[in-house]
């Protein structure tokens, strides 16, 4: 093969060279007396990212299903009543993990394609007078759809109900990327992971805990058996810089050199440049003939993945699998039931607009391929009239 290989799924995403540097080092001792201040330095500007001032950010050895674990069984206990939606593969794993953890789930389905349905939301809370919904979750951004969710909203909805219930959130395909507010939203436990928008490879589960959230941790009230993932455990060596098992040393001096990246640009900076790298691609979809998004309508649509279904006719698995063998590009599938209806491109990370406009090529040629009736040239012509005209 010459030249590389173009990775445009939503997540891992590409690491910055600066962060692969950054993480080409011998090992080192974890339990080195300056190894402690690295730890509490980075944990204090983890929480510039999920933008909190209190509480606390857990770094957990896994990936973000691991946080999304770690955050029920602490805080919560088997047949607690939870209010939950589900519109994509990655919403309702996390209905699936609650259920297996003996959560009681209310559930609200949605079609794929939109969110986090506000009005049942509150309809159900303002119902729930008695409050026996403990914690309340939403799926920030559905990566399987391209779908992002008003979490503010959410937090909207509790307050009309007046209902103090935790609020979860899921934001490892949206944190560091668009905007996301831990306290002025009034969030409780922020999930995230180390492979999408913090640049880095897999390996590391990011978990934002309010002050409300530790005191329910902390509180009599019954909770889950938890072990590796407890934040009892973690707490008690966090405070000095420390691990209750060894931490990845590697992916943290990574993180390290992210979140340095991530804090000279500014989070403002990175969610105008999401939205204007997200609105080229859009562009290039509304441009090619018998496609569209899977996201019903632009409140809907996400600035950190584009699902995209294909014209009538034309399998997605044969675009995905073209742009792959043929031209070194690798598009996100459809998960679900969306496979073979859908392809995805992740524009989410270290990225800038030629390189999307390369994804964009390679999609376009791979549709040619597979049979779609579009004008070629005609998406990249659109994302490059974006691209040259207007600014992040
Ligand atoms: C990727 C993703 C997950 C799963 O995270 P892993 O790091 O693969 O465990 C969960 N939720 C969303 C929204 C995701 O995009």
């Amino acid at each position: 093969m010459n030249g590389n290989k173009h990775l445009f799924i939503p997540g891992p995403t590409n690491v910055p060279e600066e962060v692969r540097r950054a993480m080409n080092v011998p090992m080192e001792d974890m339990r080195a007396p300056d190894f402690g201040p690295f730890v509490t330095d980075l944990l204090t500007d983890m929480k510039k990212a999920f933008r909190m001032e209190n509480g606390r950010v857990f770094i957990f050895p896994s990936s973000g299903t691991g946080a999304w674990e770690s955050a029920i069984q602490n805080t919560l206990t088997a047949g607690d009543k939870v209010l939950m939606s589900r519109f994509g593969q990655f919403s309702l794993l996390w209905v699936d993990m609650a259920e297996r953890l003996g959560l009681t789930v209310e559930l609200c389905d949605v079609e794929w394609g939109k969110g986090v349905p506000l009005e049942d939301y509150e309809r159900i809370l303002k119902a729930d007078t008695k409050h026996e919904i403990k914690a309340v979750f939403a799926t920030q951004n559905e990566t399987a759809t391209g779908v992002s969710s008003d979490v503010e909203g959410v937090r909207r909805a509790l307050d009309a109900a007046g209902h103090p219930a935790m609020l979860f959130v899921d934001g490892v395909s949206s944190i560091a990327s668009i905007p996301f507010e831990m306290e002025k939203w009034g969030v409780d436990l922020a999930v995230s992971g180390s492979q999408k928008g913090f640049m880095l490879p897999a390996g590391l589960g990011f978990l934002a805990a309010s002050d409300k959230a530790l005191a329910a941790n902390a509180s009599n009230a019954p909770k889950m058996t938890r072990c590796y993932f407890s934040f009892e455990d973690m707490i008690k060596l966090n405070d000095t810089g420390y691990f209750p098992y060894t931490p990845a040393t590697q992916l943290l001096r990574g993180l390290r050199t992210a979140l340095d990246m991530i804090l000279a640009d500014g989070m403002e900076a990175i969610w105008a440049r999401h939205k204007f790298h997200a609105e080229g691609v859009r562009k290039a979809v509304a441009a090619w003939d018998g496609c569209e998004l899977v996201a019903r309508g632009p409140e809907w649509a996400s600035d950190t993945v584009s699902a995209i279904y294909t014209p009538e006719g034309v399998d997605a698995r044969d675009v995905i699998s073209g742009a792959y063998t043929k031209y070194q590009t690798s598009l996100g599938t459809g998960l679900n039931k969306l496979m073979g209806k859908a392809f995805r491109i992740g524009h989410l990370g270290s990225l800038n607009p030629v390189m999307l406009c390369g994804a964009i090529s390679a999609a376009e040629m791979a549709l040619l391929d597979a049979g779609a009736k579009i004008e070629p040239g005609s998406g990249v012509a659109a994302a490059q009239e974006h691209y040259r005209t207007k600014s992040a």
